[in-house]
C-alpha cells in the first residue's frame, strides 16, 4: 500500500515499501547518495560526461512537460520546475533572465566530487536543456563556466554560443 509523505510543501511523496517503489505523482523516482555518481560526474572522459548530461536532457523534458501539464508556461513553468528540483534535493535554482543563465547553489554533484580539476555537474547541464527545449523551444546544449566542485561559490550555467564568440561568460 503506497504511503503518501506531504511534509515538504507542494512533494507528494508516494512510498510503496511492499513493492520497493517511491513516486511523485505518477512518476518513479529513485533516491541515491550523491556520492553513488562520483565516478561518472568526476570522470574526464567526455564520452562518460555526454551520457550524463544525455540522462539529464531526459530527465529534464520530462520535467519541462510536467510544468506544462500544470498549466504553466514559458518562464512560469520553467521556474516552477526548477523550484521541484529543490525538492528533491538537487539544490536551490535561480535563473538570471536577461542571459539567460542559472546559477545553482548547493549542487549534490560538486558538494559530492568537491575538489575538482573540471565542472562535474553534467546532469544539470542536460536537464536544463530538457527544460528549455520543452518549455521554451530552444534545443542548445548548455556549459557550466564556473562549478563550485572548483572552488566557486555557486554553479553557474549557461547556453552554449553556436557560433563564434567563444563559450559562455566565464567568470
Ligand atoms: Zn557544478
Amino acid at each position: 500500500m503506497a504511503e503518501k509523505d506531504t511534509t515538504a510543501a507542494g512533494l507528494a511523496l508516494a512510498k510503496d515499501p511492499e513493492r520497493g517503489r517511491l513516486a511523485v505523482g505518477s512518476s518513479r523516482y529513485l533516491l541515491i547518495r550523491p556520492e553513488t555518481l562520483v565516478p561518472l560526474a568526476g570522470s574526464g572522459d567526455l564520452g562518460v560526461q555526454a551520457l550524463l548530461e544525455e540522462g539529464g536532457f531526459r530527465g529534464g523534458r520530462l520535467a519541462g512537460r510536467a510544468g506544462l501539464a500544470q498549466g504553466l508556461k514559458d518562464r512560469a513553468a520553467v521556474e516552477r520546475v526548477l523550484a521541484f528540483g529543490a525538492l528533491i534535493g538537487w539544490g536551490r535554482f535561480r535563473v538570471e533572465w536577461d542571459g539567460p543563465a542559472v546559477v545553482l547553489e548547493h549542487s549534490p554533484f560538486a558538494e559530492a566530487c568537491a575538489p575538482s580539476e573540471r565542472p562535474v555537474c553534467h546532469l544539470v547541464r542536460g536537464v536544463l536543456r530538457g527544460i528549455w527545449s520543452e518549455v521554451m523551444g530552444s534545443n542548445v546544449p548548455w556549459e557550466e563556466p564556473a562549478c563550485a566542485a572548483c572552488g566557486a561559490p555557486a554553479c553557474r550555467f549557461v547556453p552554449a554560443k553556436r557560433t563564434g564568440g567563444g563559450g559562455g561568460s566565464l567568470q
